[in-house]
């Protein structure tokens, strides 16, 4: 008997879903994009269970004729494109035909369908990629995709499904991706009948922006609209500042088609480099416009991602639009003297001083600076006096943020951010560790209006927040309110603080299987973040400064690893001054 067999058509449909269909959310996103290109004025999604028992996606496009409804739910059949060649000009969302068959073969999909002309309109019916019937049904023009008992065929699948919260808020996430891809369109989305959100067709960007994220965010952000022969840049970007701590507020489009582009989002976060601190991210909601042929968008199964033919030509494009942009803005505002006004930018306290830079940065000295060691030159001569007495002398403060010393090795010079969050980043943990963060309430709570997907996060993270001295009430779908803060934070980095929380716990920096790990991970955080560096004062304030530091279990380095001091020892001095 043969061993090699050509699989059964259904089984290599469901395979192919495993690609495609990973999650309700991709099934909302397929059906979203046909109804797009089938001319859609109007889309109306609805869910109920995160996708599991319905995902209903209805729409007023051209619809289809009996018999292509019948070819639709065949493998490979799309009215897209006809050969190969048609791939380098596509403008559809859609072009493998794999959709429908594939979410057919994980399902039960009923699909309602009626073009202009036509009297009466489609119903297939099809259950685990098994047709159950075919016949006439009363349809307005346009097109209906039920899907009910999503991956029920293929039990194994549903094992890799997230809480039923996490699944909605990918679904909301990706109606809120298309509504911002097509703001002509209107959109309607409803969880069991109760609506998540609506938007009417809009006539620009910002107002679609205004509609699902809220005025406040589309005030921060800048138009751009940049353009050269060939490519387009257009949409709305962060200004100078505005920042977060992870990416998910990066949302480009490529010719209409949300996407994740590498060279796009590189450029993005070059482009800003000079204007929020570094390992932040920009947002940015942009749309970039290039001939169809310029780009690949058959890389990834889901076409999730792009490849550009000419990725430094497209890069560099996108680095000049956007530098262009919000220079534009900081010379507007700094006319109007509203540059101060600028969101303030937390992190590093910058470059080292020049003459010291050059010190630090010279490569292959024979004789190299003494960076600290397990056993350095320290205050303290050993680990059993607790008597501070300190053996740095404090000459001075430089730029705010160093502190330089005498010591009888040479010269000392201390970061005091580095040192602060050593400092804090241990404190905290005892805190965390014994339960005892002391609280403070808030007597104005912060409002704060999260994405979905954050909100599903923080929402099944509340817990250990409030263990963690934060109290926090959710007041409305996606809003929550900040009603009580630990005693060391200002109020006016909560908000930020909160949001770098919710990115850390949705990148799953805090397992929840670790609770020391996911400790550390808070006060890390909370360190580098949401603890303000005390403004140097003097020589007071310098050595208390040094005493908690080398109080701490590694006074060498900052929680995130960057040295605390540097050491310019005697000999180093005397080579650098030939002597
Ligand atoms: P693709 O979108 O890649 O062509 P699909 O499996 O998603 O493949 O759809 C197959 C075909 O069914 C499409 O090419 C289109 O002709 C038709 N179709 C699917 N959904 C709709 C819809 N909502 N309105 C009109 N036609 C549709
Ligand atoms: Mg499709």
């Amino acid at each position: 008997m043969a061993k090699v067999r050509i699989l059964p058509e259904r089984v290599a449909n469901q395979i192919a879903a495993g690609e495609v269909i990973e999650r309700p959310a991709a099934v909302v996103k397929e059906l979203v994009e046909n109804s797009l290109d089938a001319g859609a004025t109007r889309v109306v999604v609805e869910f109920a269970h995160a996708g599991r028992s319905l995902i209903r996606v209805e729409d007023n496009g051209f619809g289809m004729s009996p018999q292509d409804a019948r070819t639709a739910l065949e493998r490979h059949a799309t009215s897209k494109i006809a050969d190969a060649a048609d791939l380098n000009r596509l403008v559809t969302f859609g072009f493998r035909g794999e959709a429908l068959p594939s979410i057919a073969s994980v399902s039960r999909l009923t699909l309602q369908t009626r073009e202009a002309g036509q009297d009466s309109g489609t119903e297939i019916a099809v259950n685990a990629g098994r047709v159950l019937h075919e016949k006439a049904c009363g349809r307005p023009l346009g097109t209906r995709v039920d899907v009910e008992h999503l991956f029920e065929p293929v039990p194994a699948r549903r094992k890799f499904l997230k809480t039923d919260r996490t699944e909605s808020a990918h679904i909301v996430n990706c109606v809120r991706l298309y509504a911002l891809a097509c703001p002509a369109v209107s959109f309607a989305l409803y969880e069991e009948g109760r609506e998540v959100f609506r938007s009417p067709e809009c006539s620009s960007l910002s107002d679609r922006v205004a509609e699902i994220f809220g005025r406040q965010a589309a005030e921060d952000l800048l138009p751009i609209d940049f353009a050269e022969p060939g490519m387009r840049l257009a949409g709305l970007i962060g200004r100078p500042g505005l920042n977060r701590a992870t990416r998910h507020d990066m949302v480009a489009f490529i010719n209409s088609r949300p996407v994740e582009s590498r060279t796009l989002n590189g450029a993005l976060i070059e482009s800003y480099r000079e204007s929020i601190p570094q390992g932040r991210y920009p947002v940015a909601f942009v749309f970039l416009e290039c001939g169809p042929d310029e780009i690949d968008v058959n890389v990834h199964p889901a076409k999730r991602e792009v490849r550009f033919r000419k990725e430094a030509l497209v890069r560099g494009f996108v680095i000049r639009a956007v530098l262009k942009s919000l220079r534009e803005w900081s010379g507007r505002a700094a006319a109007e003297g509203r540059a101060a006004a600028a969101p303030v930018i937390l992190g590093d306290p910058g470059p080292l001083p020049a003459p010291f830079h050059a010190l630090a940065d010279e490569p292959a000295q024979p004789e190299p600076l003494s960076q600290p060691s397990a056993a350095p030159s320290g205050p303290v001569p050993s680990g059993e006096s607790r008597e501070f007495t300190p053996a740095w002398r404090y000459l001075g403060t430089a730029h705010g943020g160093y502190t330089l010393f005498e010591t009888s090795q040479g010269l000392v010079l201390l970061d005091r951010r580095a040192a602060h969050e050593r400092v804090w980043y241990e404190r905290l943990k005892r805190q965390f560790e014994t339960g005892g963060v002391p609280v403070q309430r808030l007597l104005l709570p912060v409002s704060i209006e999260l994405n979905p997907v954050a909100s599903a996060v923080l929402t099944d993270n509340v817990g250990f927040l409030v263990a963690h001295g934060m109290e926090i009430s959710e007041f409305g779908r996606n809003f929550f309110r900040i009603e009580a803060l630990p005693a060391w934070m200002e109020p006016g980095d909560a908000e930020a603080f909160l949001r770098d929380l919710v990115g850390a716990l949705r990148e799953g920096q805090m397992p929840r299987s670790d609770i020391d790990l996911a400790r550390d991970e808070l006060a890390r955080l909370a360190a580098a973040k949401a603890v303000r560096l005390p403004p140097a004062t003097g020589e007071a304030e310098a050595l208390a400064l040094l005493r908690d530091l080398f109080a701490t279990s590694s006074p060498i380095s900052s929680p995130a690893g960057r040295p605390t001091y540097v050491e310019f020892n005697h000999s180093e001095l005397a080579r650098r001054f030939q002597k």
